[in-house]
């Protein structure tokens, strides 16, 4: 498969087939994990360093896990625990784990562009898992391979991503794939939480959640990213829960076959109420989490095999 480099660093800038492509191997690796059978020669013998300067639970062990069950030595640094916290700076972290010879380095930080300097730096295969505002490729295409799995396609739907898009990373690369793949994009929030250069991203934006979710065919929601807000862009909890949270009388709104995503971690009660996310019937939250480690068992395997070709 070629991607255009052989790092995974943002979803923008992939072509149609190269998603199709890793959305086609993940659902292998779907098959492969629920017989039980495991595939551990495949990165026997590589390093893979979990670099996380942010919190995580669900992207950091399942990459863990993915790596895991391919066979690759996983280490989890934990940042509050390393020089970070002495001073050391980020290329010479970057120096470090270079002399160390690790394959594949899955970075997630607050700053957007942070994976792209360490790519730069680096002789490991850069994975973005998460920087600031701007990408958090994985989670896009775990997202795409559970709708796509559910609906049997991307194209022609209707997906209407609601809430905090403006401090939404999982906002910005699920715009970008599912654009590319010809699904219909709607951004559903507040005038405050919405980015200036949404109309410019190809997507319809809407500031009520009646108009946005009318007949959507996927509701995903956000959490509101009161870590990277300064001051106050949203009311009270409960006043937003009130026009943009998601409960079964507004979700009645969008098609009566809409399904309900959530990258997590979710805030119930604010962006969504607990009846609508815990609705196996309606909810795919839990099968997300499973798509998750499939999809970073796919990542892994093709920039493995890429830098195989590359020794
Ligand atoms: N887990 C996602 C992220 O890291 C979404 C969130 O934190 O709300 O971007």
């Amino acid at each position: 498969m070629n991607l255009p480099s052989r790092h995974l660093l943002a979803i923008e800038g992939l072509h149609p087939p190269q998603i199709a492509n890793l959305l086609d191997l993940a659902e292998s690796y779907v098959l492969l994990n629920r017989s039980g059978k495991t595939q551990r020669d495949l990165l026997r013998g590589r390093t893979l360093i979990n670099l996380f300067f942010e919190d995580s639970t669900r992207t950091r062990t399942s990459f863990e896990l993915a790596g895991k069950r391919l066979g690759a030595d996983v280490i989890n640094m934990s940042v509050s625990s390393s020089s970070v916290n002495k001073g050391e700076t980020l290329l010479d972290t970057a120096g470090t784990l270079n002399a160390m010879q690790c394959d594949l380095l899955v970075v997630r930080h607050d700053q957007s562009g942070a994976p792209l300097l360490l790519a730069q730096k680096v002789d490991a295969a850069v994975i973005n898992a998460g920087d600031g505002l701007h990408e958090h490729p994985t989670q896009a295409l775990l997202d795409a391979l559970t709708i796509r799995r559910r609906r049997g396609r991307l194209q022609g739907l209707t997906v209407a991503i609601c809430g905090d898009i403006l401090h939404s990373r999982v906002a910005r690369s699920n715009i970008h794939l599912l654009t590319t793949m010809g699904s219909r994009v709607r951004v559903v929030g507040p005038p405050t939480l919405i980015p200036a250069e949404a109309a410019r991203l190809g997507v319809e934006v809407f500031h009520t959640m009646d108009e946005g979710l009318a007949g959507a065919d996927i509701v995903m929601m956000l959490r509101l990213q009161k870590e990277r807000m300064n001051g106050g862009l949203v009311p009270s909890a409960r006043e937003y829960f009130r026009f943009f949270g998601l409960d079964a009388a507004r979700l009645a709104k969008a098609a009566p076959d809409a399904l309900v995503m959530h990258p997590g971690p979710m805030n119930r009660g604010v962006e969504i109420d607990s009846a609508v996310a815990d609705d196996p019937a309606r909810s795919l939250i839990r099968e997300q989490v499973e798509m998750g480690v499939a999809v970073r068992m796919a990542v892994l395997d093709t920039l493995s095999r890429r830098a195989r070709r590359n020794v």
